[in-house]
């Protein structure tokens, strides 16, 4: 049965698409339909009825976040309302982890339509350069995937109230290099494990 809601912890997971705006070579959807025991996979994506109906089944959380096997953001208007509804109904911080190629994929700045309703971004920087980044994420917007993520991070930095840039501690990745770049990008830097297939 696939799962649309999973919690760890005392944070709340929604997965909502199994759509990328990337093919991340350290993907973990490649190597397995499971994450914590919980299938991945759907088998259609969930209306807004069926993920409140998924978030309601949980007594208990501290947060919610929009973290699955895809990039949630290309559902932009299914985040948005459910984000306003958790708001209302459950009064808890909302986190989108996102690989921030969301402007490109809708043509517009999307960051002013997050703003007020979504209080942290996680954004998959990944790379240092749009090199790296094209051969460890295979953006299908070449180099300018780079560019907009840059940008996109920028951007949600002046509006969001958190925005962290992420790694995945891929071998050989330039970590400082990164590091330097989320910092200077306005955001704030984690570092994410690496599981090899
Ligand atoms: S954007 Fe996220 S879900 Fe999509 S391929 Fe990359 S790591 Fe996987």
């Amino acid at each position: 049965m696939p799962t649309i809601a999973y919690k760890i912890r005392n944070t709340l997971y929604l997965n909502i698409t199994n759509r990328c705006s990337n093919d991340c070579t350290f993907c973990i959807k490649f190597n397995t339909r499971t994450f914590d025991e919980n299938d991945l996979f759907l088998d259609e994506e969930p209306s807004f009825h069926e993920i409140m109906a998924a978030i309601a089944a949980f007594n208990e959380f501290d947060e919610i976040v929009f973290c699955g096997y895809g990039e949630s953001l290309i559902r932009l208007e299914i985040v948005m309302q459910v984000a306003e509804a958790v708001k209302q109904h459950y009064s808890v911080p909302v986190r989108i982890n996102t690989d921030g190629q969301a402007n490109l994929l809708h043509g517009r700045n999307i960051i002013p339509e997050l703003a007020g309703i979504v209080d942290c971004l996680s954004v998959s920087l990944n790379a240092p350069d749009a090199e790296t980044y094209q051969r460890l994420c295979h953006s299908p917007f070449g180099a300018a995937g780079f560019t907009a993520l840059c940008d996109f991070i920028r951007l949600a930095a002046a509006e969001i109230p958190e925005v962290i840039a992420s790694v995945v501690h891929v071998p050989a990745l330039d970590v400082d290099a990164c590091r330097t770049l989320a910092l200077s990008l306005g955001a704030s830097f984690r570092v994410r494990p690496y599981y090899p297939g």
